[in-house]
């Protein structure tokens, strides 16, 4: 009996703690998965009792269609019965209905639903503001750099949405086009058109009913390929199929609100995938999402009003509202919660704020997000240069490329080959193995197109399109481009170049100088002028201390007749023609029949006769030199002689990055040049570099090229030459599509042949080696003989000036010894002495020397003046003492 007592005390005590049932209503027209998310939420809120006491939902659900007035019956109906809130229905029409009965009742009325309308009313609107939506697709067309680009749209929702992009058209440097739909289910047509136009950056605007079928058939037409790039700004992009387009190389963006990472997102689609018919996160719509979290909000707004709201009966013929419904309002707009649509918070306005969007791109391995935007701030993109280049890496493996190439030879050429030989085969050059030694390194494979023009491609200012090889990457008809393919600052803005895989510079081929006319004085050749002048003054000044250096020297002063015993006078060989005729004896290698005596004249002859030595064998050396070496002549030496010189023609390759120089250059002479080529343009500007070296070798025509060119040349035609240094400084790339995703990679992989020396190995091969290289080479060889100058001979002058300063400070001591000799000898002081002395010598027409005698002794004394300086000939002449009284 207790028992059943307490069983029943506990039964009632249940009953009356359950909270007051709350009737919801729910009006869903098209799309049944809002209802089910809708259901699913109310059961969820009631199934967590512990997290909202207060709040026992009830689902009052109603299919309605899009006539308003069944849906205002339903309302009505719901109304009478007594509704806290009522959410729904999706369509724009009936929604905006409902939302005037509920005003007017004061029911909360509760939907996520895109709207245009740039304020709320009394409604809650989950769904993100469409100012702010088209804000983000503004911020990433601008971090994107789109010029130019087409929106296609399904309807007038889409220019709404879009309108902010709209407003950047501008005539000089935005251009937008907009491209409808159109009502399908084909919208090729639109498609077509932007393909036509050759427009690359694509917007599409359209429902996510559509997208799919919209996708499929931009890719058929051909607008989804590795040249476009797409923004799709439906925010249920990553709920479709997305493989097709994940390995056709699209630049393929789009945004998402839900993140289905996120636990909470994963958490609750995995407890209710049945309900909702779901495999994955991902393929949760926004609108469902928002359903959802529009009722979980009801419920904590719900919950938050303390006291025991009654819901009451309101019938639409009376003039009742509920009184709650204004505070209910006020509190699911001031509330916060993380929803599976993020955030969810309203601004003052009445709008979804400080929500987040994920910026995602559609990769080989799925949906990426690549960037974060919040309301707050500006797009964070996520390490997209790494994502761009380990997808771009992984891409290249197995990715064939079409390779632009030219027939210019070393650069590509045509495989000379007794059998027939089919694709890449028939390819041969330095260009053709950089790209196979690439597709090494990085997997790629690739089919070689040859530029049958050798146009590499230049701006037409007038349509503003690119001609050539950089036309054809441009408009997506070939992925890479390589040859003597200059990188220019303003192709480099059309397309994008790998680093440089050679240096050079433009110079000039010409034909080689022709040989001078032999000179009348090509005898002096072998001396520069400088060398001359030194060695006249050499002889000069070597005659002119010899003869000085004899007269002092005492052992020149001999007796002319050996046969008198006793001379009057001494002679002296050295006179001042005497020592020119000695010095001039020896240069010529002849000698004269005067011989030095003395020491210091035979140190001083010495010095010279090594002197001359070596000059006479420096001359005839040099001279055998001069005499066969060739000596050339060119008409002009540099490029600034060339412009002056009006009877030599000169060009550069048509349209070619050399001419493109002269065109751009601000140097007057280079414009002078460019506006010589320009007027001759049909004669001076060959199509391609062979063209210009014939030129060369038969006109009088000078070909400006770069110099890896013409070092190819030089090589193997031995009448041209490069003429001057280079007037520029630049290298080659290979050329793609504006940010390609292949460039990281292939720079690296440029880079990596380089730093191996294997562009230096292929360098020496296809120059020096393949195809007649090295031809020319001994002939090239030859040396040019050259003047010997001061610095070649210089040490042989300072040879001869110490052997004659040595002797000239010896004769100083002779003489001073002498005089020292005498004076005692003669008893006369050493300074009168030395002033006779000195007084004779000055005395330069004076070639004999009267013999003095000394005072008070015999003639025969055998004591002479001369003593000290030993004749040669062991002869001591005898002196005849004279004196000046003697006179
Ligand atoms: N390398 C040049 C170019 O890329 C062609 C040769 C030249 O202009 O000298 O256009």
């Amino acid at each position: 009996m207790l028992d059943k007592c307490l069983s029943l005390i506990f039964f009632f005590c249940c009953v009356l703690a359950v909270p007051r049932s709350v009737n919801v209503g729910g009006l869903f027209d098209t799309d049944d998965t809002i209802r089910r998310t809708f259901e699913s939420s109310v059961k969820r809120v009631t199934q967590e009792r512990h997290k909202f006491p207060d709040a026992f939902l009830v689902a009052n659900s109603n299919q309605v269609d899009t006539d308003p007035f069944n849906v205002s019956q339903i309302v009505c109906g719901m109304m009478e019965e007594g509704v806290a809130a009522i959410f729904g229905p999706h369509n724009r029409f009936t929604s905006e209905h409902v939302q005037s009965m509920c005003d007017t009742m004061e029911v909360p009325h509760i939907y996520g639903k895109w709207e245009h309308s740039q304020t709320r009313g009394k409604g809650i609107n989950l769904f993100p503001n469409a100012e702010t939506l088209s804000m983000i697709f503004d911020k990433i067309i601008t971090d994107f750099e789109w010029k130019v680009f087409a929106i296609l749209y399904e309807g007038t929702d889409s220019l709404f949405r879009t309108h902010r992009l709209l407003e950047r058209w501008d005539t000089k440097s935005i251009g937008i086009f907009l491209y409808p739909l159109g009502t399908g289910p084909s919208y090729r047509k639109a498609m077509r058109q932007i393909k036509d136009d050759e427009i690359e950056n694509i917007l599409i605007d359209c429902s996510i009913d559509i997208l799919e079928k919209v996708l499929r058939q931009a890719q058929q037409v051909g607008i989804m390929s590795e040249k476009n790039k797409i923004i799709v700004t439906s925010l249920d992009l990553q709920t479709i199929d997305l493989e097709p387009y994940q390995f056709s190389g699209v630049n393929f963006t789009g945004v998402r609100l839900i993140d289905p990472e996120k636990p909470l997102v994963a958490s609750i689609v995995e407890m209710h995938k049945h309900e909702w018919n779901l495999n994955y996160p991902s393929q949760l719509r926004v609108e469902p999402a928002l359903m959802y979290d529009a009722v979980q909000l009801f419920a904590r707004a719900f919950n938050r009003l303390k006291y025991t709201i009654e819901v009451k009966s309101l019938p639409c013929n009376g003039s009742v509202s509920w009184e709650h419904g204004y505070s209910l309002n006020n509190f699911m707009r001031v509330t916060e919660m993380e929803g599976l649509t993020g955030l969810i918070k309203f601004d003052t306005a009445g709008f979804r704020s400080d929500f987040q969007l994920d910026v995602v791109r559609v990769t080989e391995k799925g949906l990426k997000n690549i960037g974060v935007w919040n309301s707050t701030s500006n797009v964070e993109w996520l390490f997209e240069s790494h994502v761009n280049s380990t997808n771009a890496e992984l891409s290249l493996q197995n990715k064939t490329f079409i390779i632009l190439i030219a027939i210019n030879p070393p650069y590509g050429m045509l495989k000379k080959s007794a059998s027939t030989m089919s694709g890449n085969d028939r390819y041969e050059g330095f260009c053709i193995d950089i790209i196979q030694e690439l597709s090494k390194m990085l997997g790629f494979n690739y089919t070689f197109e040859v530029q049958t023009d050798n146009q590499y491609g230049s701006k037409v200012e007038k349509t503003n399109k690119w001609t050539g090889m950089l036309g054809k990457i441009i408009a997506g008809e070939a992925d890479l481009a390589i040859t003597d393919l200059t990188i220019t600052a303003q192709r480099e803005e059309a397309v994008d170049f790998t680093m440089p895989f050679m240096n050079l510079g433009i110079s000039i081929l010409y034909r080689k100088p022709t040989k001078t006319p032999p000179s009348l004085f090509s005898f002096l050749s072998p001396f520069s002028a400088e060398v001359w002048w030194y060695l006249i003054g050499a002889y000069i000044f070597v005659s002119m201390v010899l003869f000085i250096i004899g007269r002092m020297c005492p052992a020149e002063w001999n007796n002319p007749y050996p046969c008198i015993e006793e001379p009057e006078e001494l002679e002296n060989q050295f006179t001042f023609k005497n020592s020119l005729w000695f010095t001039i004896g020896s240069i010529m290698q002849q000698g004269s029949e005067i011989a030095p005596i003395g020491l210091s004249t035979r140190m001083m002859a010495a010095s010279w006769w090594f002197f001359c030595l070596i000059m006479v064998s420096s001359y005839t050396a040099n001279l055998a030199a001069f005499l066969t070496v060739e000596t050339v002549v060119s008409p002009f030496s540099n490029v600034e002689e060339l412009a002056k010189k009006t009877t030599i023609k000169y060009g550069a390759k048509y349209k070619g990055s050399t001419f493109k120089f002269f065109e751009d250059s601000n140097y007057s002479t280079y414009k002078e040049m460019y506006q010589y080529m320009k007027e001759n343009e049909a004669d001076v500007l060959p199509p391609d570099n062979d063209i210009g070296l014939t030129k060369v070798l038969r006109e009088d025509y000078a070909f400006l090229m770069e110099s890896s060119s013409i070092e190819y040349i030089i090589e193997r035609y031995c009448n041209v030459t490069q003429i001057g240094g280079l007037l520029d400084a630049k290298g080659y790339g290979i050329a793609m599509k504006k940010q390609s995703d292949y460039r990281h990679p292939l720079n690296t992989a440029v880079l990596k042949l380089q730093q191996s020396g294997m562009l230096t190995e292929l360098k020496k091969k296809w120059w020096t080696q393949k195809h007649g290289g090295g031809t020319c080479r001994e002939d090239g060889g030859q040396n040019q003989a050259e003047e010997l100058d001061l610095d070649n001979v210089g040490g042989v002058f300072l040879v001869l000036s110490v052997g004659v300063a040595a002797s000239f400070f010896y004769t100083v001591f002779e003489l001073l010894w002498e005089v020292g000799c005498t004076s005692l000898r003669e008893n006369v002081s050493f300074k009168e002495e030395l002033m006779a002395e000195l007084k004779f010598i000055v005395k330069c027409d004076n070639s004999s020397k009267p013999v003095r005698k000394r005072k008070g002794s015999s003639n025969r004394s055998g004591e002479d003046s001369t003593r000290g300086c030993t004749p040669p000939y062991g002869f001591i002449p005898t002196i005849r003492t004279s004196s000046s009284d003697d006179k």
